[in-house]
């Protein structure tokens, strides 16, 4: 497929143009018919997206049927699924959620908001569950690969720029939003280390139980990895930026020893109160935390609204305006990103798109270089 469209473009010019490569999150949960869907990813196509991150829901079936049609429109498919978080699903008990330091679960009295409804990592039922129903997505000819999200413990602090929606300062944990405090951790962590942790007057001084809930995450992780490996499928994650500036310190991914095959850390930087350049700064630690060993494309956080950013108090409707994606691409490129990925090609005005076109067939990398 690779080698066919570079050979068809070299046909009618001599040199292929540079494209970055370019992935996006897709939400689909409303009924689409085939026909607009084909409209839609036939657009995103010509728009310069590679491939699609598609939500549609837990049924193989859905991504069967939208797969067909990303391929056909030439785009690799990848099917995104949350993993920890499941705030309405039927196939999972109640006492399998994740316990807070206050002893409270998950389940009955989520942080923050209502869909904050986390399972424990570390249960053996939570695992079964996900590599079954990961596993018959995966089985699907059409899936290219599988996408994890919310593969994590809730934010035991808020990234900055959402502190004030929640009317919180959260200089330090806190155990109503420190998690997993189930029977399970519990007894695990004391007969691994000696330590019962209940009975810590602060626990965000215990190293080891920190490292304790990074392994729950990675284990998790690379024991589904082994399955889709199996499956000869992709299996690639969106991750919080770091991982050690903010992923580990916030949602206790150590992500860097997880097996996967790409990494695609969301580089939010309105969520931290950031510009474009602080982009590069996490682009870079990424690549060196993995050793250049794997891709990892930079997500870009775009705002919808762009005339009402200012005024808008919400951050989920803040991040990149027109003209700050140009130097949001460049810094992700120069600083060792193998492409870029849109949250969310919806979000995207018509001035997004046109900056877009531009900057996709820029070769930032040999371009840093030669100004050097
Ligand atoms: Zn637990």
């Amino acid at each position: 497929m690779m080698l066919i469209s570079v050979v068809l473009m070299m046909s009618c010019n001599s040199q292929p143009e540079y494209k970055i490569p370019c992935y996006a999150w897709v939400s689909g949960r409303r009924q689409v018919s085939d026909q607009d869907m084909k409209t839609q990813f036939k657009d995103l196509k010509e728009k310069g997206i590679d491939g699609i991150l598609f939500n549609g829901g837990r049924n193989p079936d859905t991504y069967q049927r939208i797969g067909k049609i990303a391929h056909e429109t030439g785009m690799e498919f990848h099917a995104w699924i949350p993993t920890l978080i499941q705030p309405n699903n039927p196939d999972l008990k109640p006492e399998w959620y994740a316990v807070n330091g206050l002893g409270e679960s998950a389940y009955e009295k989520p942080a923050y908001i209502e869909r904050y409804k986390f399972v424990c990592p570390n249960r053996e039922e939570v695992y079964s569950y996900l590599k079954e129903m990961y596993g018959a997505v995966a089985d699907i000819a059409e899936v290219d690969g599988i996408h994890l999200d919310f593969i994590r413990f809730p934010d035991v602090i808020l990234a900055r720029g959402l502190w004030e929606k929640y009317d919180l300062v959260m200089d330090r944990e806190y155990p109503q939003f420190d998690y997993c405090y189930c029977d399970t951790c519990v007894s695990d962590f004391k007969a691994l280390t000696g330590i019962d942790i209940t009975t810590v007057d602060d626990p965000s001084q215990i190293e080891e139980w920190k490292q304790f809930r990074y392994d729950l995450i990675t284990d998790l992780v690379n024991r589904l990895a082994v399955m889709v490996h199996s499956k000869n499928k992709e299996f690639n994650a969106a991750v919080f930026p770091g991982p050690n500036s903010i992923a580990k310190k916030i949602v206790r991914q150590e992500w860097d020893r997880w097996n996967l095959d790409a990494f695609f850390p969301m580089n939010y930087n309105d969520f931290y109160l950031e510009g474009p350049e602080w982009i590069g700064d996490v682009c870079e630690e990424a690549v060196m935390a993995l050793d250049h060993q794997k891709p990892v494309y930079s997500g870009l956080f775009i705002c919808p609204d762009p005339e009402n950013k200012t005024n808008e108090p919400d951050p989920e409707y803040h991040g990149l305006l027109p003209d700050e994606l140009e130097p949001a691409i460049r810094e992700s490129m120069e600083h060792g990103a193998a492409g870029i990925c849109l949250f969310t090609p919806r979000r995207m005005t018509p001035a997004h798109w046109k900056v877009f076109k531009k900057a996709i067939h820029r070769d930032y990398r040999t371009e840093s270089l030669q100004a050097d």
